[in-house]
């Protein structure tokens, strides 16, 4: 029997009924859950919820929210079997993948927990004597969270978290494709963990209708803040939407993530590098390695090693633990693939590997010598995707300035034998995350991770602070006022 889902607001499963919408297997159209389509009705009362529970929320004490996060954190361990399946069957996560975002989730939460002992303000010098002046950090109020089907579990938690770990509450609508793993069954674990009723609320919502719920949002007052975790081009949307609102955005968008490999670097340690930032999920992650410039020395061993390691992946049913490559969400997707190779090759690219799929199984796929002008090298566009492009430089200042000619600039890496050249090029590339020696995907719970231009604005981990929280200023005068008048 397939599952219905329900809306989780208030601190409760609303009763299923009224429309639904299938939520199927990318794999083979299975369908894994009939989900509530939610409507604006929906997401006014998700917001009444949260913004009624704000005020306990805000003040509950340090040590009682921490005993909720790291309770919320031991459930997701010992859920991981299950988590792993769900993250499989509904958005086609390879066991790599879903056991990668677990562990970080629970890093996350159990970080988190702390937070609340986090100094709470200044006190500041007044040039007036007698004056003292004190900045209070205090949370928004409701954030309202969209949540993105591919990470989906791990950058759910991304989206709601932190904001809850300094003192908001929130209201996630997540992605059409995959509501459980995006937000669902994030309620399920905070419900049994324990979190007060309306600190955390969800409404799913059928393709199509969210426009409509994000007017909710848009339209409430006590919706302070906009967290969005998707694609520029739905962020540009939102974002004009905002605007007329004034209402705070934090963004975590798309990157080009380039990868330059210098004449001194360890070949091998370059290929593994490579091929985890650029395949892991299948290339659908926004860190995920879009195009390697490696030096000409290296150019041929790199390719062919690479090759070699990429086609050893396995490529078929995430929910057998060998495989590393599941299917893309979704026919769009392999479109989208097909498009970007074919008018590659058309131009006189090279394929070396991949470029052709097998339903939605679709293998790493690696070009080479692709004409300036293909829509997959350009850098204005992001194929999400397994798709690389490799090119060899000869000037290395012509590669760094090519590679950041992008709208992107989320993540990069810089692989060398010489640390501190590294470092160098690092400081200067116009990035918000630039790796030496490690992959365009290395995160970790604790850093600030986010983007510069169309990847975004705002940065996860306790760098969040300054997104989910805004600072008062209170003086207090104890002696008389010098008036000019
Ligand atoms: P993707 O296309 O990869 O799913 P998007 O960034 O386009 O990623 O969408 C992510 C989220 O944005 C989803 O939750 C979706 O429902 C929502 N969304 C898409 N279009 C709109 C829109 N016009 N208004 C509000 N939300 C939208």
């Amino acid at each position: 029997m397939t599952t219905t889902t329900s809306h989780f607001i208030n601190g409760s499963w609303t009763e299923p009924g009224g429309r639904t919408f299938a939520v199927s297997n990318p794999l083979n159209d299975e369908i894994v859950a009939e989900a509530a389509s939610g409507t604006v009705v929906d997401a006014a009362a998700a917001v009444a919820a949260a913004a009624a529970a704000f005020p306990a929320w805000a003040n509950m004490g340090p040590s009682a929210r921490q005993a909720l996060f790291l309770k919320a954190a031991d459930i997701v361990e010992r859920r991981t079997e299950e988590l792993v399946r769900l993250m499989a069957v509904e958005g086609g996560a390879s066991r790599a993948f879903s056991t990668f975002q677990i562990r970080l989730s629970a890093a996350m939460l159990r970080q988190a927990a702390g937070w609340g002992y986090l100094p709470a303000g200044d006190v500041l010098r007044s040039d007036t004597p007698g004056r003292m002046a004190l900045v209070t950090r205090k949370p928004l109020g409701v954030v309202a969270g969209f949540t993105p089907w591919n990470g989906a579990f791990y950058l759910a938690w991304r989206t709601f978290l932190l904001p809850m770990a300094f003192g908001n509450t929130t209201v996630i609508k997540p992605s059409e494709l995959a509501p459980m793993s995006s937000g669902l069954v994030h309620a399920e674990i905070l419900q049994e963990a324990g979190f007060p009723a309306g600190s955390f609320n969800v409404v799913t919502n059928a393709p199509g209708d969210a426009a409509a719920i994000a007017e909710v949002f848009f339209e409430s007052l006590a919706v302070r803040c906009i967290n969005f975790t998707g694609s520029d081009k739905t962020a540009r949307i939102l974002g004009e939407r905002a605007g007329r609102a004034l209402k705070r955005m934090v963004l975590e968008l798309g990157g080009f993530n380039p990868v330059i490999i210098l004449d001194d670097a360890d070949l091998a340690e370059s290929v593994k590098a490579v091929t985890f930032g650029a395949f892991l999920h299948q290339g659908q992650v926004c860190m995920n390695s879009r195009k390697v410039y490696v030096a000409r020395a290296l150019h041929d061993e790199f390719v062919s090693a690479l090759s070699a390691r990429v086609q050893s992946l396995k490529v078929g049913d995430p929910t057998d633990p060998e495989v590393i490559i599941g299917p893309l969400i979704n026919d769009a997707a392999v479109e989208q693939m097909d498009l970007r190779v074919q008018d590659a090759l058309d131009r006189g690219a090279t394929l070396v590997t991949g470029g052709h799929a097998d339903g939605r199984l679709y293998p790493p796929t690696i070009l080479t010598r692709v004409p300036a002008g293909a829509i997959c090298t350009t850098g204005s566009d992001e194929t999400f995707g397994p798709l690389l492009v490799i090119e060899a430089f000869d000037d290395l200042e012509e590669a760094l300035r090519d590679a950041q000619d992008t709208p992107y600039g989320l993540s990069a890496s810089i692989m060398t034998g010489d640390r501190a050249r590294g470092l160098d090029i690092a400081q200067r590339f116009d990035s918000g995350i630039v790796h030496v020696n490690a992959p365009t995907m290395a995160s970790e719970a604790s850093l600030p991770v986010g983007g510069v231009k169309a990847s975004g604005w705002g940065r996860s981990g306790y760098y969040s602070l300054e997104d989910f929280t805004e600072i008062r200023l209170t003086t207090m005068s104890s002696e008389p006022g010098r008036y000019p008048f």
